[in-house]
C-alpha cells in the first residue's frame, strides 16, 4: 500500500515503465516528483547500502526477467527556467531532471531557441540525456550542455558540475553503465543547463542532418520546419514513440554502431557506410632547446577511427527487418534493422535470445562484436 506523503509507492512491474516492455517488479519503488524529494530518497535509499538505480522515462533500459533486489526511483521532477546566458544572443534554460525530452525541445522550438531542435522526439527524461550523450542526425546534448547539478553517492552532497567532465563520447558517459558494468561515477543528475542559440531560423550545417531535411544547400529554415521534418522521419522508421506502433516498442537503436580503427574499416566491404570520428589533436612534442640538434622528427598523423554502420552490418548478415526466431515474441522491428522490439509479452530471455543471435552472425560475418546501447539491468549479453 503506498502512504500518503511518502515516496514509496507499490512496486510496479517494469514491463509496464519501460518501452521495450520486459522486467518484474523490483524489491522497492519510490517516486519522486521534486528536487528535494529526490535528494532525500536517494541519501535514505544509499544509507540502506542497497543497489538502486533511477528511472526516467525507461526508454534506454534492458531489464531482465527476475525481480530487481533492490530499489528503483522514478525521477518525476518538471520544470524550466529561463537564465541569462554570458554569451551575446544566446540564452540558457536550466531543466529538472524528470522533464520530458521532447517537451523541452518543443519548448526551444516555440521560442526561438536554436541547438535541440535535430534531437526532436528522442524519448524519455532530460535527466538521463548526458548519460548517453543523446543525439541524432548529426546533433548532439554535448554541443549545448553547460553543466549538470548532481548528486553523488560517495559524498552524498549536491554540487553543480561542468559538462567537460561527464567524460561524454559517442553515446556515452562516466554516468552510463556499459554492457552491465557499472558507470565510473555513481551518481544522479537533478538538473541540467543548456546553452541555446536565441534566433527563429538556421543555416542547417552538416551533411547527416541536411539528408535528412532533404536540402541540398545550406540555407537558413525555421525551426519549427526542421522539427516537423524530423519528427516526420522518425515516425517513418519506427523511431518515434507510438503505442500503436509495435516498431517502437524498444530502445530505439539496440546496437551502437562499431568504431574500429581505419585498418579495420579498410577491410569490410566498400559498401559498407562509414564516417570518420573526429581526430584526437596532435600531440606537441616539445624538444628543449639544449636538446635540440637542428633535426625536427617528422610530425605523427594516427589514423582517426571510423564509424560503421550496425544496421548495414546486420542486414549484410542475412537478417532482415522483421526477423524473428521460432516461436519468439521478440522481433528486429520491421522498419529498421538496429531496433529488437518486443511483439507482444516477449520476456527479456527472447529479445536477449534474438540479441545474441544476431550479435553471433555479425561476428561471424565480419569479425566484429555488436556492443548493445541500452543500459543492460539483470541480463547479460
Ligand atoms: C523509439 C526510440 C527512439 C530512440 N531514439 C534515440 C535517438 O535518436 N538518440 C539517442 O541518443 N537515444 C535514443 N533513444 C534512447 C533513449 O530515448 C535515450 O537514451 C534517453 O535519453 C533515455 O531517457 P530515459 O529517461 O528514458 O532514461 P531511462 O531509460 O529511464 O534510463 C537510462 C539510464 O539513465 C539512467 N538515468 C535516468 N535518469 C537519470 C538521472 N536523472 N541521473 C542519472 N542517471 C539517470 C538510468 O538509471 C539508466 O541507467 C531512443 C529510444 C526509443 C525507445
Amino acid at each position: 500500500m503506498t502512504l500518503e506523503n511518502s515516496p514509496e509507492m507499490d512496486p510496479v512491474p517494469l514491463s509496464e515503465l519501460t518501452t521495450l516492455r520486459t522486467g518484474a517488479a523490483p524489491r522497492r519503488m519510490l517516486q519522486a516528483a521534486t528536487t528535494d524529494e529526490l535528494v532525500s530518497a536517494l541519501r535514505e535509499t544509499w544509507s540502506r547500502g542497497e543497489d538502486w538505480f533511477v528511472l526516467g522515462g525507461g526508454s534506454n533500459l534492458f531489464v531482465g526477467d527476475d525481480s530487481f533486489d533492490g530499489t528503483v526511483i522514478r525521477v518525476l521532477t518538471n520544470g524550466i527556467e529561463e537564465l541569462p546566458s554570458p554569451h551575446p544572443g544566446r540564452i540558457r534554460l536550466r531543466v529538472q531532471a524528470g522533464h520530458g525530452w521532447d517537451d523541452l525541445v518543443a519548448y526551444a522550438v516555440e521560442r526561438g531557441y536554436a541547438g535541440l531542435e535535430a534531437m526532436s522526439g528522442i524519448p524519455g527524461t532530460v535527466g538521463a540525456s548526458p548519460v548517453q550523450n543523446i543525439g541524432a542526425y548529426g546533433q548532439e546534448i554535448q554541443e549545448t550542455l553547460v553543466e549538470v547539478d548532481l548528486i553523488d553517492e560517495s559524498t552524498g552532497e549536491v554540487s553543480a558540475v561542468p559538462a567537460e567532465e561527464l567524460g561524454l563520447g559517442f553515446r556515452t558517459s562516466v554516468l552510463k553503465h556499459h554492457y552491465g558494468a557499472q558507470p565510473q561515477r555513481r551518481a544522479v543528475i537533478l538538473s541540467v543547463t543548456v546553452d541555446l542559440l536565441v534566433a527563429t531560423e538556421r543555416t542547417v550545417r552538416g551533411d547527416q542532418l541536411r539528408r535528412a531535411l532533404g536540402l541540398q544547400d545550406d540555407r537558413a529554415v525555421p525551426l519549427s520546419w526542421v522539427r516537423e521534418r524530423i519528427l516526420a522521419t522518425r515516425a517513418s522508421k519506427g523511431m518515434l514513440l507510438d503505442e500503436h506502433d509495435p516498431d517502437t516498442h524498444g530502445v530505439g537503436s539496440f546496437f551502437q554502431n562499431a568504431v574500429v580503427p581505419e585498418v579495420v574499416a579498410r577491410a569490410l566491404p566498400a559498401e559498407c557506410p562509414r564516417w570518420p570520428v573526429a581526430p584526437d589533436l596532435d600531440s606537441v612534442t616539445v624538444i628543449p632547446l639544449a636538446a635540440y640538434d637542428g633535426y625536427l622528427p617528422a610530425p605523427h598523423h594516427e589514423a582517426p577511427d571510423v564509424k560503421v554502420s550496425a544496421a548495414w552490418l546486420i542486414e549484410q548478415a542475412g537478417i532482415r527487418k522483421g526477423f524473428k526466431l521460432p516461436r519468439s515474441r521478440a522481433s528486429v522491428s520491421t522498419k529498421h534493422a538496429l531496433a529488437l522490439t518486443n511483439r507482444g509479452s516477449a520476456t527479456a530471455g527472447e529479445v536477449a535470445e534474438l540479441a545474441r543471435f544476431i550479435q553471433s552472425r555479425v561476428q561471424a560475418e565480419f569479425g566484429l562484436l555488436l556492443q548493445p546501447e541500452p543500459v543492460l539491468i539483470g541480463v547479460e549479453l
